[in-house]
């Protein structure tokens, strides 16, 4: 059973069962730390930053540095911080 007792707390039953979860919605808490967050702007955000910026990018995990990425690419290091880390792929909605 998955309980939503208030907007903020999700009870999860997961010892005694597999519970299918709203992944959506457990996004938001549990999100790995040791990937690459993608980020893909929506056409309006696009007009309002400018063309500089790349339609998706990644954030870094460390440093939350935004960087653009190859389509294909599996990892990516950092210009910033130089930590190389995989991007969360399955993570794209
Ligand atoms: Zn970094």
């Amino acid at each position: 059973m998955v309980r939503i007792s208030s907007s903020h707390i999700v009870v999860l039953d997961v010892n005694r069962r597999n519970v299918p979860v709203d992944r959506r919605f457990l996004e938001i808490r549990y999100h790995p730390p040791d990937r690459w967050s993608i980020v893909r702007c929506e056409p309006r955000e696009i007009q309002r930053v400018g063309r500089i910026f790349p339609l998706t990018y990644a954030v870094c995990p460390t440093c939350r540095h935004r960087e653009a990425f190859p389509a294909d690419a599996k990892e990516l290091t950092c210009e910033r911080c130089k930590k190389t880390a995989l991007l969360a792929w399955e993570e794209m909605s």
